[in-house]
């Protein structure tokens, strides 16, 4: 695992190590924030034990690729409570996504299938956490439009965002990497609400954080990163 920050700590796995699970270190345990694909049960298991044993898993939201391990972790899931009748739900594609809207052909057919692959099934929320509420020493922040209930993990301290999906440092409409350094709103396919979407990646942006960690890929970092993220609000 690598350290992001004090007492923070990323597994990535599946798909090119594309899904991000963050431990949080938090009095004698630990909280497991996102909970990535159902492939990264058995290691997350492993790694949460290795650091103090689980205590509760906090989901960013509830897409198949930020629950699928959450299940299978043995500790009360909590999440926002927009995201919680999806979180309970069955269904592997959110009802407001809209996969037509992807530009290339063989990556809208392939979607379906991945996001079934990667989930883990319906979970049980046992509670919920809203905006200022305090989760392992960070502030639970609300940034609403890729999933009604998104929300991020802010730290002013050191200035460290945990974010799941507010934004993306890869081409998820096209699978691969974005420029080094660069971030964009999530595609429009995805979004409950992409004007609100936006508008929570400029929130995020107002916070000017020193470390951006999201759902996928690799950390951003930067002394202020308000600049790179307020272009990333504009793309789509
Ligand atoms: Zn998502």
């Amino acid at each position: 695992m690598e350290k992001v920050a004090d007492g923070v700590w990323l597994l990535r796995g599946d798909l090119r190590k594309g899904m991000n699970i963050y431990f949080l270190e938090d009095g004698d345990g630990l909280v497991q924030f996102d909970a990535g694909s159902i492939g990264m049960a058995k290691r997350a298991r492993v790694e949460a034990e290795r650091l103090g044993g689980l205590k509760r898993v906090v989901l960013g939201h509830a897409h198949a690729d930020h629950r699928g391990t959450a299940p299978y972790m043995g500790v009360p899931v909590h999440c926002h409570p927009d995201e919680v009748a999806d979180a309970e739900s069955d269904a592997s594609i959110a009802p407001y996504m809209d996969l037509s809207q992807l530009p290339v052909a063989p990556i809208r057919w392939l979607y379906p299938f991945l996001l079934r692959r990667w989930d883990g099934g319906a979970v049980k929320v046992a509670d919920t956490v809203s905006e200022g509420d305090e989760v392992a020493g960070f502030r639970v922040i609300h940034f609403p439009g890729h999933a009604p209930g998104l929300i991020g993990l802010w730290r002013e301290s050191d200035r460290v965002a945990l974010v799941s999906d507010v934004v993306y440092f890869v081409d998820s409409a096209r699978l691969k990497p974005l420029p080094e350094g660069e971030a964009s709103v999530p595609h429009p396919a995805w979004a409950w609400d992409h004007a609100e979407a936006k508008e929570s990646v400029r929130k995020l942006a107002a916070l000017e954080p020193r470390v951006v960690a999201a759902g996928h890929a690799e950390p951003l970092r930067g002394d202020n990163l308000r600049e790179t993220l307020e272009r990333a609000a504009e793309k789509y």
